[in-house]
């Protein structure tokens, strides 16, 4: 390596532009061949180093998510999911409603797609550079309890409440028991007005209180989640099973009812 090299990939180092150490000299070569002005390759430098400084925040911002599987709007088929309003989910998807600290709330019966549309505005959210952080309501609950028995309960909230972005899905699938409903409403009351979240659930709000077990506290959790919102309520057929019933495998009635 010639010592004007090792001079370049020391300033490099230093001022942290990784991804140029690598990519400087392949650059040279092309402006020299090119007759480049020295703007246009000062500029191609530039380009390089922070589409990879971007491509790595993303990156890690998806690692930190914990997304169960990556989906994005454009594998979203509306046409199979008529109930849906397209326009709502392009607007959402504009992420208007995290700047201004909104929350989104997925309603409808299982396979229709909540999971989906919640990890798509996910996504959406990490290529503007905020932070997304995804959860179970179940494993929200197991976390919570381990915190709680290691006195670190305070902090895991605290901890919860600093992502741009909060998915919290699966809401009612599993009734929630006293110290569950009570962290619910911490985590909403945290987060209020603070920064958006997604929840999604298979129950409508008139049977959150079943949830719960408790009517005070699911109007309570409502009251706050609802106030800037936009609920999304789809209506439709599993898209899991859609081609089991192609096939003929299941009978109309076999769809698990709306709750
Ligand atoms: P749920 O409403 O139970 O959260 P999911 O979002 O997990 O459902 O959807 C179940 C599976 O079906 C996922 O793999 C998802 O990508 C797919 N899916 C659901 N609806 C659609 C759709 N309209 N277009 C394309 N894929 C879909
Ligand atoms: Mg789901």
């Amino acid at each position: 390596m010639s010592l004007q090299s090792e001079r370049i990939l020391a300033q490099l180092g230093r001022l942290r532009l990784t991804h140029l150490g690598q990519c400087y000299e392949g650059l040279a070569e092309e402006a020299a061949q090119k007759n480049l002005p020295y703007l246009d390759f000062l500029e191609k430098l530039l380009e390089a180093e922070s589409q990879a400084k971007y491509d790595r925040t993303v990156k890690l911002k998806t690692q930190w998510a914990h997304f169960p599987y990556s989906k994005r709007l454009d594998q979203f088929d509306f046409s199979f999911q008529p109930s849906i309003d397209e326009k709502k989910i392009r607007e959402l998807a504009s992420l208007r409603f995290l700047e201004h600290k909104e929350n989104v709330i997925l309603l409808g019966p299982p396979g229709v797609g909540k999971t989906h549309l919640a990890i798509a505005l996910g996504i959406e959210t990490i290529l503007q550079e905020f932070s997304v952080y995804f959860i179970t309501m179940q494993d929200l609950v197991a976390q919570l309890t381990r915190a709680r028995e290691e006195n670190k309960l305070k902090e895991k909230l605290a901890l919860l409440a600093k992502p741009r972005l909060l998915i919290l899905d699966e809401i009612g699938y599993l009734a929630l028991d006293q110290f569950g409903a009570t962290c619910l409403f911490q985590l909403v009351s945290h987060r209020y007005e603070h920064g958006s979240m997604i929840l999604t659930s298979n129950k409508s709000y008139g049977d959150w209180g079943s949830i719960f077990q408790d009517n005070v506290i699911a109007s309570a959790i409502l009251d706050r989640l609802l106030h800037h919102s936009t609920t999304v309520n789809i209506k439709g057929e599993s898209y899991r099973l859609k081609d089991k019933r192609k096939a003929g495998v299941l009978a109309k009635t076999a769809v698990p009812p709306t709750s």
